[in-house]
């Protein structure tokens, strides 16, 4: 698509703020359940990657318009962040800084590798402009980890979380996994006991999934893996809210986790309904309205912003009621729920849907309190049927 229609199409939106998301599509190896758009890293595709999301930031900055929108969040995401080297990293975030008008107070988050970070490193991020740090932990078993593939030892990313601290990273978040095959409470409980000692600010708690493109899909397929099993994932998901309530941290969003006061600004953005640009190949966006998708194929990515289009390879411009309803159910996804008012708006206009929401209510699924439509215990285990129904 050309950057002059995209323009058009997002000049008839109003953009009161916007969170980037920066896809950075390489990683040291493939972990075994991954099917993210990634490539092992080698030095001259990362340059060349380099190049081309360069180009993307001038052009949403200057070429689309967005420039004088204000920036709240920038995120950067992958793939794993930090094989770029902090140089690199900075020189993105110096770009972005050129092009938008971010925030002096914007969240700007690192998802970074525990195994990938030195305190020089660390020191000269800090002091160029990022302030949370997304670690990978995944386990604190060492076991797990060899199991899970490509990840580091967990005494790595001990060392991790006290460099990125002596470095002045306040807001450190650590992204755990649990429910993969063999998965226990115990162990589990254990994972938790430690990551509860290092004090992060923000915790992520996955369950383990089998997606197709994945190592594990194909392990699962050929009979060679169990499937995980669902009963064993919804016992550790519900001992991971009461152990991480009880040890002071508040569930936001059903797998998310934070001490008062540090929940992860950006992704609240995926939740509520606010626009966000995704730069990089692969990677989603949602402006006002408007959802777009960059191209998966980092060659094709590069030769199309070389031509001067942005690298966007499906539009679709939602009515009305589509951004209700979708408002609707990622809003659902948090546990504070969705303003009654929006979900009244949506019934008054639509009986059918009307209909599936009552159903949902009746099979305990959902259930107001306070003013807002939540999930309830049992919603939150079958969150993306309920999804479905309401879409
Ligand atoms: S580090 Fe993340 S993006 Fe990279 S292979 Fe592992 S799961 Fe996928």
């Amino acid at each position: 698509m050309n950057s002059t229609s995209l323009q058009e199409i997002l000049s008839k939106q109003s953009n009161p703020s916007l969170g980037l998301y920066i896809h950075i599509p390489f990683c040291r190896v493939r972990c075994q359940f991954c099917a993210f758009y990634v490539q092992i890293q080698q030095e001259e595709k990362i340059l060349a990657f380099l190049t081309g999301l360069e180009r993307e930031i001038t052009l949403y900055g200057k070429k689309v318009g967005l420039e004088n929108v204000p920036v709240t969040s920038v995120y950067f995401g992958g793939g794993t962040p930090t094989v770029l080297s902090s140089r690199q990293l900075l020189h993105i975030l110096d770009g972005i800084h050129s092009n938008f008008s971010v925030q002096s107070d914007a969240e700007i988050s690192l998802e970074a590798h525990p195994g990938a970070m030195n305190r020089e490193d660390l020191d000269s991020l800090r002091s160029g402009g990022f302030n949370r740090l997304s670690i990978g932990a995944q386990s604190f078993d060492d076991r797990e980890l060899l199991q899970l593939g490509g990840r580091s030892m967990s005494l790595t990313t001990h060392a991790a979380v006290e460099a990125a601290r002596q470095s002045g990273f306040e807001n450190i978040s650590l992204d755990l996994m649990y429910g993969f095959p063999g998965h226990t409470t115990p162990s589990w409980k254990r994972t938790l006991d430690v990551t509860i000692t290092l004090a992060p600010t923000h915790l992520s708690c996955y369950a383990f999934t089998v997606d197709e493109g994945s190592q594990v899909y194909e392990k699962v397929e050929g009979g060679t893996l169990c499937a995980p099993d669902e009963e064993m994932q919804t016992r550790l998901a519900e001992f991971t809210r009461e152990y991480l309530t009880v040890a002071g941290y508040q569930q936001y969003e059903i797998s998310n986790f934070c001490r008062q006061g540090f929940p992860c600004h950006h992704n609240l953005r995926y939740w509520q309904g606010d626009s966000y640009l995704g730069l990089g190949p692969s990677a989603q966006s949602f402006v006002s309205g408007v959802r777009f998708g960059n191209l998966a194929d980092l060659d094709l990515y590069g030769s199309t912003l070389a031509g001067g289009a942005v690298p966007v390879e499906q539009v679709e411009v939602l009515d009305p009621q589509e951004i209700q309803r979708e408002l609707i159910v990622f809003g659902l996804r948090t546990i504070q729920g969705v303003p009654m008012e929006h979900i009244q708006n949506l019934s008054r206009g639509d009986v059918q849907w009307d209909r599936a929401l009552n159903t949902l209510k009746s099979q305990g699924l959902l259930a107001e309190a306070e003013g807002c439509m939540h999930l309830t215990n049992k919603g939150i285990q079958f969150a993306d049927n309920v999804a479905v129904t309401l879409l």
